[in-house]
């Protein structure tokens, strides 16, 4: 779609500031129209009171420039206010819709695009469209009109003069045009660098203690200068062209325009053909001939840039929502409120994140309500992947997955999501307090409410030792917290929203015995009725399993209770020895040695 068939959109960002632009435009116009009329106040002066020895119209006419310098010093100010007011408006409408539509996008998008880049899109490319709207539009228009104005000045002042001077426009706008184009490719330059250095800089930071551990801070701090030094060298180079075109135009096209005028105006005036007042104003006008020039030159690249970002914005815009959500209604027919009485059916289900590369391989099974059904199977099998699915973060490629019996693509999504309370290997805590970071913000549960989440999660003892209690920082990513207390607080998270149905992909990371105690009782209150579907790296979680589904290269090899798929199933068996630590060292879990049996904690204790 090209930005001229998207009309409405770029109406609905700018439409409800129509009036600031014109206000600002306005006021700003009259500026301009201010900024050619005092040389023509001084042409009056010069040729009409200083003749007539009229002191008091001199007087009046100084007067009348005093004021008008004033109310351009006034319109000046409001312009300027009324403009940044404008950008503002401007920017928060359209980060507001980037970010609530970002929102609903499908979790397949944020696997696409990094953060730098999204971040990018939402704060730099917004930042420019705003600019397009409010400062460069009005600065190129009062600009345009500022030429235009002392076009028609001079014409009506001396129409075959202006024509004549008109003649040496060309080359004053050739030499612009010249040096804009060979800057635009240095500040291109000098954009890129600085994007480097950014994601340079980004990745350092998130990277510092890996940097540190491993001796690479020289390194790091090498690579950095180096980027930063191109960018200097590309920023040295465009400045130093920059004021050299400035000052080529300023002290050489102008001084020249100067005596051109001069050269074509004085024998005129020597002959009493001209006034010394219109002198004076083509005079002032030629001075200033390049400031419109020069503002229109430096704001076209800002708006090919603008036009870029735009572009960008409008192309995330333009993305489907996740299917189910409220305003896809019309493509996918209407969605029923989500409801689960009996059971959640993984039929032939396929799947794939790119072409050619199946993850999921006719995946069939049955959760029946109130069943705790656990995945096991080696790293890369799929398991992960089957509860994205289930959660409907992904969409199966081919096959369905039917919850009561209707698909759950027909499902309306927040109220099926709302049913589950997911925790995810790689605890997420948003940074702030522990009772927000539970409850995710939402004021609807109460702190009881959290609280409880937290003692049944047997979170509750650890947090009422760290300081603040409930009112505890976070820290970002939860770094100021153990892998287990992370572990704990999800699984509090998880409770506060009073799921029906718990998915788990359970943490690798091991912990002490003490908080593996914690995460092992925390897990039981968890699912304890209600359905569950977990990753199990727990072995009390797939002792504890209705039905234990063994994933193999994205199919299911093998399904069963424990007891029967280690009789029955020797890869299970050895998966379960090497992946579960504590069948070797019963030790560590005290009730696990009674799970598991005998001929297996020998095999393991062999090993
Ligand atoms: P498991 O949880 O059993 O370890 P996963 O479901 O995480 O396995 O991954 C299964 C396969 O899918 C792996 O080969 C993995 O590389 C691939 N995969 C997982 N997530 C993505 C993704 N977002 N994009 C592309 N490929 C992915
Ligand atoms: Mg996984």
């Amino acid at each position: 779609m090209t930005l001229q068939q998207r009309p409405s959109r770029l109406t609905a960002f700018v439409g409800g500031s129509k009036r600031l632009f014109f206000l600002g435009l306005g006021s700003l116009a009259l500026v301009t129209a201010g900024q050619l009329a005092g040389p023509l106040i001084m042409r009056n002066i010069i040729d009409v009171r200083i003749p007539r020895a009229d002191v008091r119209g001199m007087v009046m006419s100084a007067l009348g420039y005093l004021g008008l310098v004033l109310a351009m010093g006034g319109l000046n100010y409001y312009g300027t206010i009324v403009v940044a007011r404008l950008g503002l408006e401007i920017v928060t409408r359209i980060k507001e819709a980037l970010f609530s539509h970002l929102l609903t996008l499908p979790v397949s998008y944020f696997d696409k695009h990094p953060v730098g880049e999204l971040m990018a899109r939402v704060e730099s490319d917004t930042e420019r469209v705003k600019e397009l709207f409010s400062r460069i539009g009005i600065t190129l228009l009062t600009n345009v009109l500022f030429f235009a104005g002392m076009l028609v000045v001079c014409l009506c002042l001396e129409p075959r003069v202006t024509a004549v001077l008109a003649g040496g426009l060309p080359l004053a706008l050739g030499f612009v045009v010249y040096f804009f184009d060979k800057l635009r490719v240095l500040y291109d330059a000098s954009r890129t660098r600085y994007a480097a250095v950014v994601a340079r800089v980004t990745e350092f930071v998130q990277g510092a203690e890996i940097i540190r551990a491993f001796g690479r801070g020289r390194w790091a701090y090498e690579s950095l200068e180096r980027e930063s030094r191109g960018k200097r060298d590309a920023d040295v180079k465009a400045s130093m062209l920059e004021y050299s075109a400035m000052g080529a135009l300023g002290f050489v096209m102008g001084p020249l325009f100067t005596a051109l005028i001069v050269k074509v105006l004085a024998p005129q005036i020597v002959t009493g053909a001209m006034t010394l007042g219109t002198l004076l104003v083509f005079l002032e006008y030629g001075r200033r001939l390049f400031d419109p020039i020069m503002a229109i030159a430096e704001n076209i690249r800002a708006v090919q840039q603008a036009r870029v970002s735009l572009k960008r914005i409008f192309d995330i815009l333009d993305l489907e929502p996740e299917p189910g959500r409220g305003s896809t209604h019309a493509v996918c027919g209407p969605s029923h409120e989500a409801r689960f009485q009996h059971d959640i059916e993984f039929r032939h289900v396929w799947f794939r994140y790119k072409e050619e590369e199946w993850v999921l391989k006719d995946v069939s099974f049955r959760v029946p309500r109130g069943a705790n059904i656990a995945l096991v199977g080696p790293s890369g099998s799929g398991k992960t992947t089957a509860i994205a699915l289930l959660c409907r973060f992904y969409e199966p490629t081919r096959g369905e997955i039917l919850v009561d019996g209707t698909r759950l693509s027909e499902l309306d999504l927040e109220s099926w999501r709302h049913k589950i309370g997911l925790v995810l290997q790689d605890v997420y805590l948003f940074p702030g307090t522990v009772l927000e970071s539970v409850r995710v913000y939402n004021d609807e549960i109460p702190d009881l409410a959290v609280r409880k989440a937290l003692s049944t999660a047997q979170a509750l003892e650890f947090v009422e030792r760290l300081p603040g209690g409930l009112g505890a920082e976070i820290r970002e990513r939860g770094s100021n917290l153990s892998a287990g207390e992370k572990q704990l607080l999800a699984f509090a998270r998880a409770l506060a929203f009073a799921p029906e149905i718990v998915v788990l992909d359970e943490a690798t990371a091991s912990v002490d015995a003490k908080t593996e105690r914690l995460v092992s009782r925390g897990m039981a209150e968890l699912t304890k009725g209600r359905t569950s579907v977990v990753v199990a790296h727990r072995l009390s979680s797939i002792m504890n399993a209705d039905e234990i589904l063994f994933f193999k290269e994205g199919r299911i090899a093998a399904r069963g209770r424990h007891e029967e798929l280690v009789a029955a199933f020797p890869e299970y068996a050895e998966l379960v020895r090497l992946q579960f630590p504590s069948v070797r060292s019963a030790g560590a879990t005290e009730d696990a040695a009674l799970f598991v049996p005998a001929a297996l904690a020998a095999n393991g204790g062999a090993s």
